[in-house]
């Protein structure tokens, strides 16, 4: 058996001294030909290695390098420097996998971000990356906890699919078609019922009308898993292949719906700030030191961890899409004139306009509701009004949209006529109209960009920097 390992993380929680333990890891830096700084993932705390002079010769000791990789046997002892309180007293050092120090990208000094996107391959094994995907992973498991804790029924929605969720058109094509001489219809047109599937297919934009057919049966689900977008939008926000959440919940309305978010966002936040405690500080720490670089104005008030604080002890603000266009036309920043974008009853709130009103007007995480039916898709309820739809988008300080969602339309014929008005082909969802057909009830349901989420819980500023390989355009390396 070779991997008799003991984790750095566990070997400098636990309080014994004068154990044999065997480490792996790789090394980030090497000084005086005798302290190396070991590092396995398992946390950013390295463990301090000490080679005792004597114990190596001259052409080993050149070969630890930053970037090698090590198994070390030795003894765990008190450590007398600063900075740790154990180490480990090395009896034997074999060299696992050499690092030629002049190629090694990654210098022992602090590296931008830009640069490390471009060596992603590598950037795991930094400090910042290592802090951001190690709470990456944990929100994924505590994302699975909470719904299972709930009874929601985990439900794997396709990747492959032939409906346009949104009717968005931005939807990344799969065919096995020869693209240089396609099968043509009479007309000229693609006939794509030679294509694999016999038809035209897509990468799903959304796992939600599969969900939905799952909550009609199961009450309560959720989806998780990756979704595509083909939007060229190259924002920091943005990802053309990005994860989401999504559950769906027969029996329930808007404020249900709602309430699950909130209760689902603060549990996140919750979990973290106890089970990644050393990765918070790390990056709070970090975040503060980048701060220091702005101008005052533009520095936030609060660091990482305060303001998950702050979210996780306040209730969201719950206003309606008019109270918010009314606010924004109330504001001092419209009144100077310094919105981009104009600001009018039945267009869609611009990043701008989110963001103004969760980090300048509230100051805290934003819930508004009722949005125009015009600007939304066609699966949302309408409100009696007749001019608004039961839409919910959660907005979050720093990140603006996290959750768009809504109370679905669960009568047929208010369906049936939206999906005429929006030109919606009616027989190509005849399976998702059928759950209005045959034992309707009023369900609701969200979708949580994980992303954005983990770009909230990390304070990291772009979300190429928190999905291991981001997929934006013109931009597939790795
Ligand atoms: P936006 O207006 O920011 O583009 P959207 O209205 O298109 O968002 P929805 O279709 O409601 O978003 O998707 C649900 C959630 O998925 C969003 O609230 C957001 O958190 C996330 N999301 C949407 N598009 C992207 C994307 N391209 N990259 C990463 N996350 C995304
Ligand atoms: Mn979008």
């Amino acid at each position: 058996m070779f991997n008799n390992r003991v984790k750095i993380k566990e070997l400098l929680q636990s309080e014994s001294t004068g154990r044999q333990v065997v480490v792996m890891g790789w090394v980030r830096t090497f000084r005086n030909n005798q302290f190396i700084a070991l590092n396995d993932g398992s946390t950013n705390n390295n463990l301090q290695v000490v080679v005792e002079l004597g114990l190596l010769d001259e052409a080993t000791l050149k070969r630890i390098t930053t970037g090698a990789s090590l198994k070390v046997t030795g003894e765990v002892v008190a450590s007398l420097g600063k900075g740790q309180k154990y180490e480990v007293k090395a009896q034997t050092i074999e060299i696992l996998g050499d690092s030629d120090a002049e190629k090694y990208p990654l210098q022992p000094k602090k590296h931008s971000l830009e640069f490390l996107r471009e060596k992603a391959h590598l950037r795991f094994r930094t400090n910042t990356f290592g802090s951001v995907f190690r709470i990456r992973h944990s929100l994924a498991f505590a994302i699975h906890k909470f719904f299972n804790d709930r009874g929601f029924l985990y439900l794997h929605t396709p990747v492959i699919t032939a409906s346009d969720a949104e009717g968005a058109g931005e939807m990344f094509r799969v065919t096995t078609l020869p693209f240089d001489n396609p099968p043509r219809n009479d007309d000229g047109s693609v006939n794509f019922k030679e294509d694999f599937f016999g038809k035209s297919t897509n990468l799903t934009v959304s796992g939600q009308l599969e969900g939905e057919l799952g909550a009609m049966a199961f009450a309560e689900i959720y989806t998780f898993g990756p979704t595509f977008r083909a939007e060229n939008s190259n924002t920091t926000r943005h990802l053309a292949e990005f994860w989401m959440i999504e559950p769906e919940m027969a029996f329930s309305d808007l404020e249900d719906n709602m309430n699950l978010a909130e209760a689902l966002l603060k549990y996140l936040i919750g979990y973290v700030m106890v089970n990644n405690r050393e990765d918070l500080e790390f990056l709070a720490q970090r975040l503060q030191e980048e701060e220091k670089q702005k101008p005052q104005a533009e520095r936030s008030e609060l660091g990482l961890i305060e303001k998950l604080e702050f979210v996780l002890n306040n209730a969201f603000e719950r206003i309606t899409y008019t109270e918010a266009i009314d606010i924004l036309l109330e504001s001092p920043a419209y009144k100077k004139k310094k919105f981009t974008y104009d600001i009018q009853w039945g267009t869609d709130l611009q990043s701008e306009h989110e963001r103004y009103l969760v980090e300048k007007h509230f100051k805290k995480p934003v819930i508004v509701t009722a949005y125009p039916k015009e600007i939304k898709a066609f699966y949302m309820r309408q409100n009696d009004d007749g001019k608004t739809v039961a839409a919910m988008d959660i907005l979050a300080p720093g990140i603006g949209e996290i959750v768009g969602g809504s109370q679905r339309e669960e009568r047929l014929e208010k369906l049936e006529e939206k999906m005429a008005q929006m030109h919606i082909p009616a027989e190509e969802l005849s399976w998702y109209l059928d759950t209005r057909r045959f034992g309707t009830v009023p369900h609701a349901g969200f979708g949580l960009g994980f992303e954005r989420l983990v770009l909230f819980l990390t304070g990291m500023t772009n979300i190429r920097d928190v999905i291991p390989f981001a997929r934006t355009p013109r931009n597939c390396e790795f």
